[in-house]
């Protein structure tokens, strides 16, 4: 009788269910947590940034966060908290920008997934909400093979479903070459997730439209571009968004994270070809980096 009422116990402690976010766990539901992400956490980064007249500055923060939550509904992982160190020094010329210098941002970076990996964590998966982060985080996930280290970080990228998108791009209203920021799909997301924070009516006393100032120069990228284009730092025409086709994009979002997700979370090769591979420099190189 009393090896039933333990089991029972038992039981009930393992089905519990347990928060997601890091900061809303209690260090005694700490070992579950690991063990039920598997070692592995979703590293969210966002942005601190205009976002058109009518939307607001945390646009890309609420959304990353937004779908991290809805991702750990259907497959568990630990979410780390609010994170919003990117790149965006494309819009320091209007308020509301949060930008810290380059190496910082990239230090800070690392140093934040040493700390995760301090804290029992193997596996760090980012996802991206902001336009302007993925060549930096694809370098940052790239400078992780510097040197040795007992965790692996993995970046979402994204893929669509075809139909879904067939969908989408049938409902969409404006030029999708030119909704490139607090347009109509990224507004239109927000209208679905946090509709209370939009003020739709503010989306036309502002031009979205391209003014292409920078001269035309094959085969060239210069960071100076966006402002050339967008100099009010909005892209597209957002009064025409709906939460409908935000429903529609969020959902297939949220398709790619959990199929990503539950494949990084299954792995056993990355970690173990990491080691394999500084071993081999280790041998190359005796003393290198330590
Ligand atoms: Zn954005």
């Amino acid at each position: 009788m009393k090896l039933l009422v333990l089991l029972l116990l038992l039981f009930s402690i393992f089905s519990q269910e347990i928060p997601n976010r890091w900061d809303e766990l209690t260090a005694s539901d700490w070992p579950k947590a690991l063990e039920k992400s598997n070692k592995t956490i979703i590293l969210p980064v966002g942005i601190l940034e205009k976002h058109g007249p009518h939307a607001p500055m945390g646009s890309d923060l609420i959304r990353v966060r937004q779908l991290a939550r809805m991702v750990a509904e259907q497959e568990y992982a630990v979410i780390f908290p609010d994170y919003f160190y990117g790149q965006v020094n494309e819009a320091r010329h209007i308020q509301g920008t949060f930008s810290l210098p380059t190496s910082l941002t990239l230090e800070l970076l690392q140093a934040t997934c040493d700390e995760i990996a301090r804290n029992g964590f193997e596996k760090i998966f980012i996802i991206n909400g902001h336009g302007g982060n993925p060549e930096l985080l694809k370098y940052f996930v790239q400078t992780q093979m510097d040197k040795k280290r007992d965790y692996a970080v993995f970046f979402h990228t994204s893929s669509h479903d075809t139909a879904v998108w067939e969908q989408i791009g049938k409902m969409r209203k404006s030029d999708p070459a030119f909704d490139q920021h607090g347009g109509e799909t990224e507004t239109s997301v927000l209208l679905y997730m946090r509709p209370d924070l939009v003020q739709l009516d503010r989306a036309t006393t502002e031009s979205g439209e391209n003014l292409n100032r920078l001269a035309k120069m094959p085969n060239v990228y210069t960071g100076i571009w966006w402002y050339g284009s967008y100099p009010l730092h909005y892209a597209g025409e957002a009064e025409v968004a709906t939460k409908e086709l935000g429903k529609l994009i969020t959902e297939d979002n949220v398709r790619s994270i959990v199929e990503a997700l539950r494949a990084v979370k299954q792995d056993t090769t990355t970690l173990q070809l990491q080691k394999e591979y500084f071993d081999e420099v280790e041998r190359m190189s005796p003393g290198d980096r330590k």
